[in-house]
């Protein structure tokens, strides 16, 4: 049987109504992100964010017609969400600004065009969190999402080599246009601080760094901005974790005791300045062997999902420890964007979409 195509995808969808009944999903054109691997058909219905709940129904009729299609073995339907963009709060007049500071709302304001940041953090380095980071923010463009991709990792800044960028961002009245990688807007520290700078000299540029890749680049409008953390929970990273307008944070581990116990400091990191876990993603979970494709749990395998258990926070999901997920990242071309019908795309995929769904459930707070 010839496997499914993008057309059957979208013949079926245009027999399924819009939200208010006008015209079909596709001639509404609220259709995105459709990708299919094999059987397994994924798409994107975009809402908007308060009517998620009411048009679960409509998501529903529009998985059933495409699992109806001959070949399809599997389909994950997705609301997206249309959801507003957070307007830049108006600059206090001169006169009125001392009232403006007192009555401000604590915490950081949000950066305009972007809906929501999520961090990607971890207790220790050296556990995957910027291979995740990459990985993560691909599969979260694949469900249909615009997304940007921040690397705040001082003291390893990799997105330039994971998504083989060499373009400096260029300055523009005194803003700077993020590089492209993958369809993904990319910032890093790797292209504001030479690589062989001192550790010393970084630490105190850190925030005032991190605050311009924020609020001084042309991010333009996007769906979500994952910032990858620098590793541990120091004094820079909870500074950071206060000053970012974080809409939630993802706790990377491996699943030895020794990285969990970190991924738990994380965890309390966060906590503490009031930012939501939409939870933990165990990386090197499983040993996938390349030649005979048995498995071994070389580090202890689930150790990540009973902690989660135990901590109250959502497990997101596990990624084997692969060579085609090392070397696709040291080519620069990684996994989810290189082999996008692949089995590791998949897991990436997975746990996106559980992300994406911990965050409308948190903006619907
Ligand atoms: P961190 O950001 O936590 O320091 P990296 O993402 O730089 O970690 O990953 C460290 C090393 O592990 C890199 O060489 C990377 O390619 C490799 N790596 C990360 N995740 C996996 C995985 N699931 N399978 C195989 N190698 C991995």
């Amino acid at each position: 049987m010839s496997p499914p195509t993008r057309k059957d995808v979208l013949d079926r969808l245009s027999r399924v109504k819009g939200p208010d009944l006008s015209g079909s999903l596709v001639s509404l054109g609220l259709v995105s992100g459709i990708t299919i691997d094999g059987g397994h058909v994924t798409f994107s219905i975009t809402v908007p964010a308060s009517r998620a709940g009411e048009l679960e129904p409509m998501r529903a009729a529009a998985q059933k017609v495409v699992e109806a299609i001959d070949g399809v073995t599997h389909v994950t339907a997705v609301l997206t969400a249309d959801r507003p963009v957070p307007v830049a709060p108006a600059p206090p007049n001169l006169n009125n600004a001392a009232r403006a500071a007192s009555a401000a709302p604590k915490g950081p304001t949000p950066v305009p065009g972007i809906a929501s940041i999520v961090a990607v953090a971890s207790g220790k380095g050296g556990v995957g969190k910027s291979t995740t980071s990459v990985n993560l923010a691909l599969a979260l463009r694949d469900l249909g999402n615009r997304v940007g991709l921040l690397d705040a990792d001082i003291y390893g800044p990799s997105m330039p080599r994971l998504l083989g960028v060499s373009t400096r961002p260029e300055a523009h009245d005194g803003r700077l246009t993020p590089p492209m990688g993958y369809g993904l807007k990319v910032m890093s520290m790797g292209f504001l601080v030479d690589e062989d700078a001192p550790m010393i000299w970084r630490g105190p540029m850190v925030i005032s760094a991190l605050t311009q890749m924020l609020r001084e680049v042309e991010w333009g409008d996007l769906d979500i901005l994952i910032v990858d953390m620098p590793p541990g929970t120091g004094d820079v990273q909870l500074t950071m974790a206060q000053q970012v307008p974080l809409a939630g944070a993802v706790i990377v581990s491996t699943p030895q005791d020794i990285a969990l116990i970190d991924a738990r400091k994380g965890l309390n990191m966060f906590r503490r300045v009031d930012v939501p876990i939409l939870g933990i993603v165990e990386n090197m979970s499983y040993f996938l062997c390349p030649t005979c494709g048995s498995r071994s749990d070389i580090f202890g395998h689930g150790g990540a999902r009973d902690e989660a258990g135990r901590l109250g926070v959502p497990f997101l999901g596990e990624i084997p420890l692969h060579m085609d997920i090392r070397s696709t990242s040291d080519a620069g071309t990684p996994i989810a964007a290189s082999e996008p019908t692949g089995v590791h795309a998949r897991c990436y995929r997975t746990i996106a979409m559980a992300i994406y769904e911990r965050l409308m459930a948190e903006a619907r707070q």
